[in-house]
């Protein structure tokens, strides 16, 4: 993402001059944090949190706190390092599972931000490390979204259930609770269900996601965006918290040539943390997302 070449370039531009000297200014720290704000916003990082980030950053480098074993470059990259994890969601993440299985993990976003792809992604990765996933076919909207899940289910070698006579044909909320029904009768440990999206925000798929939640009762909702979306990001990311509420975000397309900054402000304004990446269209260009490992790699 741009968002890597951008601030780490602007971040050594502004730290040149302070690399010599003793003991941070105000005034060297804010060429610095003026350089950051306008890397974060270049990169679309949403205002509230560019904001966020720099006061914070701002006072952690003029406070008595500072790292005195460091020099002040490095004191800097430090700060911006720490902060930049914590804009990420500081921990790692891991998906919860259900004390009694199935775990049921239900998918939600717009349109062709990657919910079908990580279906098959998710469900291969979780079949690797031991568990027997079933994926569901509750994106009834796409003509041909049901045949193209069971291509990305037989690719990462998984069931999927789909709507037929009697798993409630046009109906998503009555083919997904049929299908956490039949995972429990044949003793899959992992529901994955994958729903509708549109090209913009709209109620009645608020509704029907909900509807969904509701009637599934999952144990993670995930809410999957494209890396790509610019400033967008933070508005449709608060639509499908207030629609159906997610507990995880996932973000797709990191391996474009996006300015992801946008999505990068979606775990701050929602407070919901990054649980994984996509990096491809392939079925392995998946992994959980580490704050830690993002950060250091924005600041390479
Ligand atoms: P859905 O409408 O949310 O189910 O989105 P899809 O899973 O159908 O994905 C939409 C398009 O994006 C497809 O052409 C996918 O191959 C592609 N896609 C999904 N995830 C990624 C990713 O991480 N990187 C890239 N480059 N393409 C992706």
């Amino acid at each position: 993402m741009a968002i890597f070449g951008s601030l780490s370039d602007r971040l050594t531009e502004s730290l040149k001059n302070l690399r010599t000297k003793g003991k941070l200014s105000a005034s060297d720290v804010d060429g610095t944090v003026r350089e950051i704000r306008r890397a974060l916003l270049e990169a679309d990082v949403s205002l509230d949190v560019v904001k966020k980030f720099t006061a914070a950053v701002r006072e952690r480098a003029l406070s008595d706190d500072v790292n005195r074993a460091l020099n002040p470059a490095q004191q800097v990259v430090q700060i911006v390092n720490e902060e930049l994890i914590e804009i990420l969601g500081g921990q790692q993440r891991r998906l919860e599972f259900a004390k009694t299985p199935p775990t049921i993990i239900m998918l939600a976003g717009l349109q062709g931000a990657g919910k079908t792809t990580l279906a098959g992604k998710l469900a291969k990765w979780l079949r690797k490390d031991g568990h027997t996933p079933m994926l569901v076919a509750a994106d009834l909207q796409r003509p041909n979204a049901v045949t193209q899940l069971q291509v990305v289910g037989e690719q990462a070698g998984v069931t999927v259930f789909a709507p037929e006579p009697g798993n409630g044909v046009g109906d998503p909320v009555k083919v997904a609770k049929n299908a956490v029904d039949e995972a429990r009768r044949r003793q899959f440990d992992t529901v994955i269900i994958d729903t509708a999206g549109r090209l913009g925000v709209d109620a009645e798929l608020m509704k029907q996601a909900a509807d969904i939640r509701k009637a599934t009762n999952p144990d993670e909702v995930l809410f999957v965006i494209d890396a790509m979306i610019g400033q967008d990001a933070v508005a449709t990311a608060k639509a499908f918290q207030d629609g159906v509420d997610f507990t995880g975000v996932v973000l797709s397309k990191l391996d474009g040539d996006a300015r992801g900054g946008a999505a990068l402000s979606v775990a701050s304004v929602t407070g919901r943390p990054i649980m994984f990446a996509s990096t491809g269209e392939g079925l392995d260009d998946f992994e959980p997302f580490h704050p830690d490992r993002m950060a250091s790699r924005i600041l390479d």
